[in-house]
C-alpha cells in the first residue's frame, strides 16, 4: 500500500476518535448515562441526550455489512482497485474502512471481519479490516 493520507479533522470530537486509535485498540464512544455506543463521533447521545461519554474498547471483530470495489482514483495515495467496506460490530456501531488482503469474489454479507491497524507513519495508524481466519 502506498502511504495513506492522515486525516486532518476540523471538529475536535473527530480528532478524539483518531487520537484514541493510536494505541492500536479500536474504541467507540459509549454514553455513560445509557451505555449506548455511537459512531460517527458526536457530542450528544441520540438515545438519551446525555453529553457524557467515554471511549470504550470493542472486540476487534465485526461482520461485513456492505462493501464496494472502488476503481476510481479519488486520492492519489489510495491504490485502486480497493475494497471499501462497512463493518458492523456487536455493540451496534458500524465503521467504514478498507478491507485488505481479500478479493471481491470471496465476500458475502455477514462474513466475520477482524480489525487490524495499518501503520501510515510513526505517528499515525488507522483501522482496516481483514477477513477473519478463525
Ligand atoms: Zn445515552
Amino acid at each position: 500500500m502506498s502511504e495513506w493520507p492522515i486525516p486532518k479533522p476540523i471538529d475536535p470530537i473527530n480528532a478524539e476518535f483518531w487520537h484514541v486509535c493510536q494505541d492500536g485498540v479500536l474504541r467507540f464512544q459509549r454514553c455513560t448515562a445509557c451505555d449506548r455506543f455511537r459512531h460517527l463521533p458526536r457530542y450528544m447521545c441520540a438515545s438519551c441526550g446525555s453529553t457524557d461519554y467515554e471511549w470504550s474498547a470493542v472486540e476487534p471483530r465485526g461482520s461485513l455489512y456492505s462493501w464496494t470495489v472502488t476503481h476510481q482514483v479519488f486520492h492519489a495515495n489510495f491504490a485502486v482497485p480497493f475494497i471499501a467496506a462497512v463493518v458492523e460490530f456487536s455493540e451496534g456501531v458500524r465503521l467504514m474502512s478498507q478491507l485488505v488482503g481479500a478479493e471481491a469474489g470471496q465476500l458475502e454479507l455477514g462474513l466475520s471481519v477482524d480489525v487490524e491497524f495499518h501503520v501510515v507513519s510513526d505517528e499515525f495508524q488507522t483501522p482496516v479490516f481483514k477477513l477473519a481466519t478463525r
